[in-house]
C-alpha cells in the first residue's frame, strides 16, 4: 500500500461508522473495468468502502470528500490528499479541481477513495 493510501485508511477509520461500512479493500492487481488502464488498486493507492446498505453510499462518499476539502480533527488539522472519490452507486465522481460530476464507469454499491498523487506506468504486480 502507498503511504498516501495508508493515511486515507487511517483517516477514514477514524470517521467510519461501523453500522454504515461493511468492509474495505485496497490492493487488487487489475485494470479499470472496461479499459486498458491500470487501476490505482494495482499499486494499493485507493480504498474501496462497501456500505452495509446501499442507501449509505452517498453519505460515505460525502464523508470522504469532507476529509479532502476541510481541515478536520480526524486528519489532525490537514486536508486529506485525494485525487478522486467515486460514488459508484450514484454514477458520480469528485475531483479536487472540478467537484462532483457524472461518472460513466461501473455501477454498484461502493465508494472508491483514491489517494494523491496518482501512480502511473506499470505496477509491480503486473
Ligand atoms: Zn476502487
Amino acid at each position: 500500500m502507498t503511504e498516501a493510501c495508508e493515511r486515507v485508511c487511517r483517516v477514514m477509520q477514524r470517521v467510519a461508522n461501523e453500522e454504515k461500512i461493511r468492509s474495505g479493500g485496497v490492493f487488487n492487481c487489475r485494470k479499470i473495468s472496461g479499459t486498458n488502464v491500470w487501476s490505482q488498486h494495482a499499486w494499493g493507492n485507493a480504498l474501496d468502502l462497501f456500505p452495509t446498505e446501499s442507501r449509505f453510499n452517498d453519505e460515505i462518499a460525502r464523508a470522504a470528500v469532507t476529509q479532502a476539502t476541510k481541515r478536520t480533527v480526524a486528519n489532525r488539522g490537514r486536508k486529506l490528499e485525494l485525487s478522486n472519490v467515486i460514488d459508484h452507486l450514484n454514477s458520480r465522481i469528485w475531483t479536487p479541481g472540478t467537484g462532483w460530476h457524472d461518472y460513466s464507469g461501473s455501477v454498484g454499491p461502493h465508494v472508491h477513495v483514491q489517494a494523491a498523487p496518482i501512480k502511473t506506468g506499470t505496477p509491480a504486480c503486473a
